[in-house]
Protein backbone atom coordinates (compact mmCIF):
# COMPACT_ATOMS: atom_id res chain seq x y z
CA UNK A 1 0.00 0.00 0.00
CA UNK A 2 0.83 3.42 -0.80
CA UNK A 3 1.79 6.02 2.30
CA UNK A 4 0.09 8.63 0.08
CA UNK A 5 -3.46 9.61 1.26
CA UNK A 6 -6.28 9.37 -1.37
CA UNK A 7 -6.21 13.65 -1.68
CA UNK A 8 -2.63 13.47 -2.05
CA UNK A 9 -2.69 10.91 -4.63
CA UNK A 10 -5.49 12.30 -6.57
CA UNK A 11 -3.70 15.51 -6.50
CA UNK A 12 -0.46 13.82 -7.93
CA UNK A 13 -2.85 12.06 -10.45
CA UNK A 14 -3.17 15.63 -11.74
CA UNK A 15 -0.15 16.72 -11.95
CA UNK A 16 0.57 13.62 -14.52
CA UNK A 17 -2.57 15.07 -16.25
CA UNK A 18 -1.55 18.48 -16.54
CA UNK A 19 2.30 17.70 -17.72
CA UNK A 20 0.91 14.49 -19.92
CA UNK A 21 -1.76 17.45 -21.72
CA UNK A 22 1.88 19.47 -21.90
CA UNK A 23 3.93 17.03 -23.31
CA UNK A 24 1.58 15.88 -26.18
CA UNK A 25 1.10 19.67 -26.56
CA UNK A 26 5.12 20.34 -27.55
CA UNK A 27 4.74 17.40 -29.54
CA UNK A 28 2.04 18.46 -31.98
CA UNK A 29 3.38 22.02 -32.03
CA UNK A 30 7.16 19.98 -33.07
CA UNK A 31 5.28 18.00 -35.82
CA UNK A 32 3.39 21.31 -37.04
CA UNK A 33 6.43 23.52 -37.15
CA UNK A 34 8.20 19.93 -39.09
CA UNK A 35 4.90 20.28 -41.42
CA UNK A 36 5.77 23.89 -41.93
CA UNK A 37 9.13 23.51 -43.24
CA UNK A 38 9.85 23.15 -47.00
CA UNK A 39 10.26 19.53 -46.02
CA UNK A 40 10.31 18.34 -49.81
CA UNK A 41 13.03 20.68 -50.87
CA UNK A 42 15.45 19.91 -48.29
CA UNK A 43 15.13 16.38 -48.78
CA UNK A 44 13.35 15.68 -52.30
CA UNK A 45 15.91 17.92 -54.20
CA UNK A 46 19.09 17.77 -53.03
CA UNK A 47 21.74 18.73 -54.95
CA UNK A 48 24.99 17.64 -53.22
CA UNK A 49 25.86 16.25 -49.86
CA UNK A 50 26.18 19.92 -48.13
CA UNK A 51 22.07 19.93 -48.36
CA UNK A 52 21.66 16.29 -47.62
CA UNK A 53 23.77 17.27 -44.08
CA UNK A 54 21.82 20.20 -43.26
CA UNK A 55 18.23 18.65 -43.99
CA UNK A 56 19.47 15.68 -41.40
CA UNK A 57 20.71 17.84 -38.92
CA UNK A 58 17.28 19.87 -38.80
CA UNK A 59 15.45 15.99 -38.69
CA UNK A 60 17.61 15.27 -35.94
CA UNK A 61 17.19 18.18 -33.82
CA UNK A 62 13.66 17.70 -34.16
CA UNK A 63 13.46 13.89 -33.14
CA UNK A 64 16.00 15.16 -30.43
CA UNK A 65 13.11 17.37 -28.78
CA UNK A 66 10.40 15.20 -29.89
CA UNK A 67 12.36 12.13 -28.33
CA UNK A 68 12.76 14.16 -24.86
CA UNK A 69 8.61 14.69 -24.92
CA UNK A 70 8.12 11.13 -25.76
CA UNK A 71 10.31 10.18 -22.67
CA UNK A 72 8.48 12.37 -20.68
CA UNK A 73 4.93 10.45 -21.78
CA UNK A 74 6.42 6.79 -21.47
CA UNK A 75 7.52 8.31 -17.64
CA UNK A 76 4.13 9.41 -17.24
CA UNK A 77 2.53 6.18 -18.43
CA UNK A 78 5.20 4.58 -16.24
CA UNK A 79 3.54 6.37 -13.15
CA UNK A 80 0.16 5.92 -13.97
CA UNK A 81 1.03 1.75 -14.02
CA UNK A 82 2.61 2.33 -10.31
CA UNK A 83 -0.49 3.91 -8.94
CA UNK A 84 -2.54 1.24 -10.49
CA UNK A 85 -0.60 -1.41 -8.98
CA UNK A 86 -0.54 1.17 -5.56
CA UNK A 87 3.28 0.73 -6.25
CA UNK A 88 3.36 4.80 -6.69
CA UNK A 89 5.72 6.66 -4.59
CA UNK A 90 7.72 3.79 -3.69
CA UNK A 91 11.38 3.96 -4.45
CA UNK A 92 12.36 1.16 -7.68
CA UNK A 93 15.68 0.67 -5.95
CA UNK A 94 15.50 0.15 -2.55
CA UNK A 95 11.55 0.75 -1.47
CA UNK A 96 11.55 3.30 0.41
CA UNK A 97 8.69 5.99 0.30
CA UNK A 98 9.31 8.43 -1.44
CA UNK A 99 8.92 12.29 0.17
CA UNK A 100 5.61 13.85 -1.13
CA UNK A 101 7.36 16.63 -1.40
CA UNK A 102 9.66 15.09 -4.06
CA UNK A 103 6.60 13.38 -6.19
CA UNK A 104 5.08 16.98 -5.89
CA UNK A 105 8.08 18.61 -7.59
CA UNK A 106 8.64 15.35 -9.72
CA UNK A 107 5.77 13.45 -10.37
CA UNK A 108 7.45 10.82 -12.45
CA UNK A 109 9.80 10.07 -9.78
CA UNK A 110 10.35 6.60 -9.35
CA UNK A 111 13.27 6.64 -7.16
CA UNK A 112 14.09 8.38 -3.73
CA UNK A 113 16.43 11.40 -3.44
CA UNK A 114 19.02 8.89 -2.51
CA UNK A 115 18.79 6.47 -5.12
CA UNK A 116 18.09 9.48 -8.17
CA UNK A 117 21.60 11.01 -6.59
CA UNK A 118 23.28 7.91 -6.97
CA UNK A 119 21.73 6.78 -9.80
CA UNK A 120 22.70 9.97 -11.70
CA UNK A 121 26.12 9.96 -10.43
CA UNK A 122 26.83 6.42 -11.63
CA UNK A 123 25.73 7.25 -14.86
CA UNK A 124 27.83 10.59 -15.32
CA UNK A 125 30.84 8.93 -13.93
CA UNK A 126 33.85 8.25 -16.32
CA UNK A 127 33.52 4.96 -16.45
CA UNK A 128 29.74 5.00 -18.02
CA UNK A 129 30.86 7.79 -20.50
CA UNK A 130 28.52 7.87 -23.68
CA UNK A 131 30.12 8.40 -26.86
ZN1 LIG B 1 15.67 4.64 -2.89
Amino acid sequence: MSHLSELELHSLEQLLDQQERAAQALIRTEAGDRADLPFAELTGEVSDLGDEASADLIVDVDNAMMGLQLEHLRDIAAARQRLREQQYGICTDCQAEIALGRLQAYPTAKRCADCQTLHERTFASPSHARM
